[in-house]
Protein backbone atom coordinates (compact mmCIF):
# COMPACT_ATOMS: atom_id res chain seq x y z
CA UNK A 1 0.00 0.00 0.00
CA UNK A 2 1.32 3.49 -0.34
CA UNK A 3 1.68 5.72 2.38
CA UNK A 4 -1.12 7.82 3.91
CA UNK A 5 -1.09 11.10 3.45
CA UNK A 6 -2.85 13.60 5.31
CA UNK A 7 -3.33 17.63 3.38
CA UNK A 8 -4.50 20.17 5.74
CA UNK A 9 -6.19 23.10 4.01
CA UNK A 10 -8.07 22.75 0.79
CA UNK A 11 -7.78 25.95 -0.46
CA UNK A 12 -6.37 25.88 -4.59
CA UNK A 13 -2.98 24.78 -3.41
CA UNK A 14 -4.11 22.28 -0.97
CA UNK A 15 -7.21 20.48 -3.06
CA UNK A 16 -4.42 20.10 -6.17
CA UNK A 17 -2.29 18.56 -3.91
CA UNK A 18 -4.79 16.29 -1.91
CA UNK A 19 -5.91 15.63 -5.86
CA UNK A 20 -2.53 14.24 -6.79
CA UNK A 21 -1.89 12.26 -4.19
CA UNK A 22 -5.27 10.19 -4.83
CA UNK A 23 -4.79 10.23 -8.48
CA UNK A 24 -1.11 8.54 -7.10
CA UNK A 25 -2.91 6.14 -5.17
CA UNK A 26 -2.31 7.65 -1.85
CA UNK A 27 -4.78 6.84 1.32
CA UNK A 28 -5.39 10.68 1.30
CA UNK A 29 -7.45 12.36 4.33
CA UNK A 30 -7.90 16.07 4.67
CA UNK A 31 -9.28 18.65 7.04
CA UNK A 32 -10.28 22.05 5.97
CA UNK A 33 -10.97 25.01 8.30
CA UNK A 34 -14.42 25.60 6.28
CA UNK A 35 -16.10 22.04 5.99
CA UNK A 36 -16.93 20.05 2.50
CA UNK A 37 -14.80 22.49 0.06
CA UNK A 38 -13.86 20.92 -2.80
CA UNK A 39 -16.65 18.17 -2.79
CA UNK A 40 -15.24 16.86 -6.13
CA UNK A 41 -12.67 15.26 -3.71
CA UNK A 42 -15.25 13.08 -2.39
CA UNK A 43 -15.66 10.90 -5.68
CA UNK A 44 -11.88 10.27 -5.84
CA UNK A 45 -12.34 8.57 -2.63
CA UNK A 46 -10.68 11.04 -0.21
CA UNK A 47 -11.87 10.77 3.83
CA UNK A 48 -12.53 13.62 5.34
CA UNK A 49 -11.39 14.11 9.04
CA UNK A 50 -13.48 16.05 11.46
CA UNK A 51 -10.79 17.32 13.14
CA UNK A 52 -7.18 18.61 13.37
CA UNK A 53 -6.00 16.06 15.54
CA UNK A 54 -7.98 13.15 13.42
CA UNK A 55 -6.58 14.31 10.45
CA UNK A 56 -2.96 13.89 11.43
CA UNK A 57 -3.86 10.96 13.38
CA UNK A 58 -4.29 9.18 10.39
CA UNK A 59 -1.32 9.15 8.31
CA UNK A 60 2.34 8.92 8.69
CA UNK A 61 2.83 12.09 5.74
CA UNK A 62 1.20 15.09 7.17
CA UNK A 63 1.52 18.14 4.61
CA UNK A 64 -0.26 21.43 5.66
CA UNK A 65 -0.92 24.09 2.88
CA UNK A 66 -2.79 27.03 4.50
CA UNK A 67 -2.89 30.71 3.94
CA UNK A 68 0.08 31.64 6.25
CA UNK A 69 2.54 31.15 8.93
CA UNK A 70 0.07 32.36 11.34
CA UNK A 71 -2.77 30.34 10.52
CA UNK A 72 0.08 27.04 10.52
CA UNK A 73 0.48 28.04 14.06
CA UNK A 74 -2.82 28.70 15.39
CA UNK A 75 -4.24 25.46 13.41
CA UNK A 76 -1.25 22.86 14.77
CA UNK A 77 -0.81 24.15 18.57
CA UNK A 78 -3.83 22.46 19.86
CA UNK A 79 -3.11 18.96 17.78
CA UNK A 80 0.55 19.20 18.48
CA UNK A 81 0.60 15.92 20.51
CA UNK A 82 -0.41 13.88 17.45
CA UNK A 83 2.17 14.80 15.93
CA UNK A 84 4.71 12.87 17.26
CA UNK A 85 6.58 10.07 15.27
CA UNK A 86 5.53 11.62 12.26
CA UNK A 87 6.66 13.59 9.53
CA UNK A 88 5.30 17.53 8.91
CA UNK A 89 5.77 18.77 5.30
CA UNK A 90 5.13 22.58 5.53
CA UNK A 91 4.29 23.70 2.37
CA UNK A 92 2.90 27.49 3.41
CA UNK A 93 4.85 30.42 1.97
CA UNK A 94 6.80 32.25 4.47
CA UNK A 95 10.42 33.40 5.29
CA UNK A 96 13.61 31.42 6.28
CA UNK A 97 13.60 32.13 10.04
CA UNK A 98 9.59 31.36 10.07
CA UNK A 99 10.64 27.96 8.90
CA UNK A 100 13.32 27.81 11.35
CA UNK A 101 10.72 28.69 14.01
CA UNK A 102 8.08 25.83 12.94
CA UNK A 103 10.82 23.60 12.53
CA UNK A 104 12.07 23.88 16.17
CA UNK A 105 8.70 23.72 17.37
CA UNK A 106 7.91 20.62 15.24
CA UNK A 107 10.92 18.45 16.55
CA UNK A 108 9.92 19.55 20.42
CA UNK A 109 6.81 17.01 19.62
CA UNK A 110 9.26 14.47 18.30
CA UNK A 111 8.22 15.06 14.79
CA UNK A 112 10.71 15.33 11.52
CA UNK A 113 9.77 18.39 9.67
CA UNK A 114 10.30 19.30 6.41
CA UNK A 115 9.90 22.84 4.75
CA UNK A 116 8.68 23.15 1.60
CA UNK A 117 8.46 25.84 -1.67
CA UNK A 118 5.97 25.17 -4.23
CA UNK A 119 7.48 26.21 -7.51
CA UNK A 120 4.06 25.87 -9.22
CA UNK A 121 0.42 26.87 -9.67
CA UNK A 122 -2.45 24.42 -8.56
CA UNK A 123 -3.33 23.17 -12.49
CA UNK A 124 1.01 22.20 -12.31
CA UNK A 125 0.66 20.01 -9.51
CA UNK A 126 1.35 16.19 -10.74
CA UNK A 127 2.52 17.16 -13.91
CA UNK A 128 5.79 17.33 -15.22
CA UNK A 129 6.66 21.29 -15.32
CA UNK A 130 6.28 21.42 -11.18
CA UNK A 131 8.86 20.94 -8.67
CA UNK A 132 8.82 22.00 -5.06
CA UNK A 133 11.98 22.80 -2.93
CA UNK A 134 12.23 21.25 0.12
CA UNK A 135 15.17 21.93 3.35
CA UNK A 136 15.10 20.27 6.91
CA UNK A 137 15.56 16.77 8.30
CA UNK A 138 16.83 15.04 5.53
CA UNK A 139 16.02 11.35 7.35
CA UNK A 140 12.45 12.30 6.38
CA UNK A 141 13.32 13.63 2.83
CA UNK A 142 14.89 10.54 1.76
CA UNK A 143 12.06 8.19 3.64
CA UNK A 144 9.21 10.17 1.67
CA UNK A 145 10.73 11.48 -1.68
CA UNK A 146 8.93 9.00 -3.60
CA UNK A 147 5.95 9.92 -1.74
CA UNK A 148 5.97 13.44 -2.35
CA UNK A 149 6.93 12.86 -6.18
CA UNK A 150 3.14 12.47 -6.56
CA UNK A 151 2.42 16.29 -6.15
CA UNK A 152 5.75 17.38 -8.21
CA UNK A 153 9.50 16.82 -8.45
CA UNK A 154 11.27 17.32 -5.31
CA UNK A 155 14.18 18.98 -4.91
CA UNK A 156 16.20 19.10 -1.62
CA UNK A 157 18.09 22.18 -1.06
CA UNK A 158 20.00 21.40 2.55
CA UNK A 159 18.95 20.73 6.13
CA UNK A 160 18.98 24.21 7.08
CA UNK A 161 15.05 24.38 7.60
CA UNK A 162 15.16 27.88 6.31
CA UNK A 163 16.77 27.22 2.87
CA UNK A 164 13.71 26.16 1.23
CA UNK A 165 11.89 29.85 1.92
CA UNK A 166 15.32 31.49 1.08
CA UNK A 167 15.04 29.67 -2.37
CA UNK A 168 11.60 30.22 -2.96
CA UNK A 169 12.04 33.99 -2.20
CA UNK A 170 14.79 34.40 -4.63
CA UNK A 171 13.24 32.89 -7.31
CA UNK A 172 10.31 34.63 -6.96
CA UNK A 173 12.39 37.98 -6.84
CA UNK A 174 13.28 36.84 -10.30
CA UNK A 175 9.64 36.14 -11.38
CA UNK A 176 8.52 39.47 -10.06
CA UNK A 177 11.58 41.64 -11.29
CA UNK A 178 10.62 40.11 -15.00
CA UNK A 179 6.83 40.71 -14.49
CA UNK A 180 7.75 44.38 -13.41
CA UNK A 181 9.88 45.22 -16.30
CA UNK A 182 7.49 43.30 -18.94
CA UNK A 183 4.47 45.17 -17.46
CA UNK A 184 6.30 48.29 -18.22
CA UNK A 185 7.34 47.47 -21.48
CA UNK A 186 3.50 46.90 -22.62
CA UNK A 187 2.45 50.20 -21.05
CA UNK A 188 5.16 51.80 -22.89
CA UNK A 189 3.89 49.66 -26.51
CA UNK A 190 0.45 50.51 -25.46
CA UNK A 191 1.20 53.85 -25.36
CA UNK A 192 1.16 54.00 -28.79
CA UNK A 193 -1.09 51.54 -31.64
CA UNK A 194 1.06 48.41 -31.25
CA UNK A 195 -0.63 45.08 -31.02
CA UNK A 196 0.55 43.96 -27.07
CA UNK A 197 0.55 40.35 -28.37
CA UNK A 198 2.22 40.82 -31.39
CA UNK A 199 4.74 42.62 -29.62
CA UNK A 200 4.89 40.21 -26.59
CA UNK A 201 4.88 37.14 -28.98
CA UNK A 202 7.48 38.44 -31.76
CA UNK A 203 9.55 40.24 -30.09
CA UNK A 204 9.37 40.57 -26.24
CA UNK A 205 9.60 36.87 -25.68
CA UNK A 206 12.39 36.36 -27.83
CA UNK A 207 14.24 39.47 -25.87
CA UNK A 208 13.91 37.72 -22.59
CA UNK A 209 14.87 34.74 -23.47
CA UNK A 210 17.95 35.54 -25.22
CA UNK A 211 18.45 38.38 -21.60
CA UNK A 212 18.27 34.75 -19.52
CA UNK A 213 21.68 33.72 -21.00
CA UNK A 214 22.89 36.96 -19.06
CA UNK A 215 22.26 35.34 -15.94
CA UNK A 216 24.48 32.69 -15.72
CA UNK A 217 27.17 35.05 -16.93
CA UNK A 218 26.48 36.99 -13.94
CA UNK A 219 25.96 34.21 -11.41
CA UNK A 220 29.67 32.81 -12.72
CA UNK A 221 31.05 35.70 -12.21
CA UNK A 222 29.54 36.16 -8.27
CA UNK A 223 31.34 32.42 -7.96
CA UNK A 224 34.36 32.54 -9.86
CA UNK A 225 35.33 36.28 -10.47
CA UNK A 226 35.35 38.49 -13.31
CA UNK A 227 37.40 37.05 -16.53
CA UNK A 228 39.67 39.85 -17.44
CA UNK A 229 38.10 42.48 -20.02
CA UNK A 230 34.93 40.06 -20.24
CA UNK A 231 32.55 43.55 -19.59
CA UNK A 232 31.09 43.62 -23.07
CA UNK A 233 28.13 46.03 -21.76
CA UNK A 234 29.78 48.11 -18.90
CA UNK A 235 27.90 49.58 -16.37
CA UNK A 236 28.97 52.97 -17.15
CA UNK A 237 27.48 52.94 -20.53
CA UNK A 238 24.44 50.91 -19.38
CA UNK A 239 23.61 54.24 -16.86
CA UNK A 240 23.98 56.26 -19.52
CA UNK A 241 21.70 55.12 -21.60
CA UNK A 242 19.09 54.25 -18.64
CA UNK A 243 18.18 57.72 -18.66
CA UNK A 244 16.03 57.06 -21.91
CA UNK A 245 13.90 54.77 -20.17
CA UNK A 246 12.61 57.21 -17.99
CA UNK A 247 12.63 60.28 -20.19
CA UNK A 248 10.90 58.27 -23.03
CA UNK A 249 8.19 57.00 -20.35
CA UNK A 250 7.33 60.41 -19.66
CA UNK A 251 6.97 61.67 -22.58
CA UNK A 252 4.96 58.67 -23.66
CA UNK A 253 2.70 59.07 -20.50
CA UNK A 254 3.78 56.09 -19.10
CA UNK A 255 4.48 55.70 -15.05
CA UNK A 256 8.42 54.68 -14.70
CA UNK A 257 8.10 53.66 -11.34
CA UNK A 258 9.50 50.04 -12.25
CA UNK A 259 12.75 51.37 -13.53
CA UNK A 260 13.91 53.53 -10.95
CA UNK A 261 15.25 51.03 -8.66
CA UNK A 262 17.70 49.43 -11.76
CA UNK A 263 18.68 53.70 -12.48
CA UNK A 264 19.33 54.08 -9.10
CA UNK A 265 21.82 51.52 -8.70
CA UNK A 266 23.33 51.66 -11.88
CA UNK A 267 24.16 54.94 -10.66
CA UNK A 268 25.57 54.37 -7.21
CA UNK A 269 27.46 51.69 -9.17
CA UNK A 270 29.13 53.87 -11.07
CA UNK A 271 29.57 56.11 -8.51
CA UNK A 272 31.34 53.79 -6.44
CA UNK A 273 33.67 53.17 -8.77
CA UNK A 274 32.28 50.38 -10.73
CA UNK A 275 31.51 52.05 -13.94
CA UNK A 276 34.01 49.39 -15.82
CA UNK A 277 32.56 46.03 -14.52
CA UNK A 278 29.62 43.90 -15.63
CA UNK A 279 26.09 43.49 -13.70
CA UNK A 280 27.47 41.19 -11.07
CA UNK A 281 28.74 44.75 -9.09
CA UNK A 282 24.89 45.08 -8.58
CA UNK A 283 24.65 41.80 -7.14
CA UNK A 284 27.11 42.44 -5.06
CA UNK A 285 26.13 46.40 -3.79
CA UNK A 286 22.24 45.00 -3.15
CA UNK A 287 24.12 42.03 -0.90
CA UNK A 288 26.44 44.75 1.00
CA UNK A 289 22.95 46.43 2.89
P1 LIG B 1 -6.30 29.80 -0.80
O1 LIG B 1 -6.57 31.22 -0.46
O2 LIG B 1 -6.97 29.21 -1.98
O3 LIG B 1 -6.65 28.88 0.46
C1 LIG B 1 -6.26 29.26 1.77
C2 LIG B 1 -6.45 28.08 2.69
O4 LIG B 1 -6.01 28.46 4.00
C3 LIG B 1 -7.89 27.63 2.83
O5 LIG B 1 -7.92 26.24 3.01
C4 LIG B 1 -8.33 28.38 4.09
O6 LIG B 1 -9.41 27.74 4.75
C5 LIG B 1 -7.08 28.24 4.90
N1 LIG B 1 -6.98 29.23 5.98
C6 LIG B 1 -6.80 30.57 5.84
N2 LIG B 1 -6.70 31.14 7.06
C7 LIG B 1 -6.82 30.14 7.97
C8 LIG B 1 -6.79 30.10 9.39
N3 LIG B 1 -6.61 31.20 10.12
N4 LIG B 1 -6.92 28.89 10.00
C9 LIG B 1 -7.09 27.77 9.26
N5 LIG B 1 -7.15 27.74 7.91
C10 LIG B 1 -6.99 28.91 7.29
O7 LIG B 1 -4.69 29.68 -0.93
P2 LIG B 1 -3.86 28.60 -1.78
O8 LIG B 1 -4.38 27.24 -1.51
O9 LIG B 1 -3.72 29.08 -3.17
O10 LIG B 1 -2.42 28.77 -1.10
C11 LIG B 1 -2.05 28.02 0.05
C12 LIG B 1 -0.54 28.17 0.25
O11 LIG B 1 0.12 27.70 -0.93
C13 LIG B 1 -0.10 29.65 0.46
O12 LIG B 1 0.90 29.72 1.42
C14 LIG B 1 0.43 30.03 -0.91
O13 LIG B 1 1.40 31.07 -0.85
C15 LIG B 1 1.04 28.70 -1.39
N6 LIG B 1 1.18 28.66 -2.83
C16 LIG B 1 0.08 28.91 -3.64
C17 LIG B 1 0.23 28.95 -5.01
C18 LIG B 1 -0.93 29.23 -5.91
O14 LIG B 1 -0.68 29.56 -7.09
N7 LIG B 1 -2.17 29.12 -5.46
C19 LIG B 1 1.57 28.75 -5.62
C20 LIG B 1 2.62 28.41 -4.70
C21 LIG B 1 2.42 28.41 -3.36
P3 LIG B 1 -10.94 28.15 4.46
O15 LIG B 1 -11.38 27.32 3.29
O16 LIG B 1 -11.64 27.80 5.73
O17 LIG B 1 -10.96 29.64 4.17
Amino acid sequence: MKTPATVLGLGAMGTALARAFLAAGHPTTVWNRTPDRSPELDDLGVTRAKTVADAIAASPLVVVCLLDDASVRDTLAPAASELGSRTLVNLVNGTPEQARRTADWTTQQDAEYLDGGIMAVPVMIGGPAAFILYSGSETAFERHQADLAALARPTFVGSDPGLAALHDLALLSGMYGMFGGAAHALALISSEKVSPTAFTAELLVPWLTAMLGAVSGIANDLEYGAEPGAAGSNLAMQAAAFGNLTEASHAQGVDPRMLIPMRDLLDRAVAEGHGDEDLAATVRLLAKD
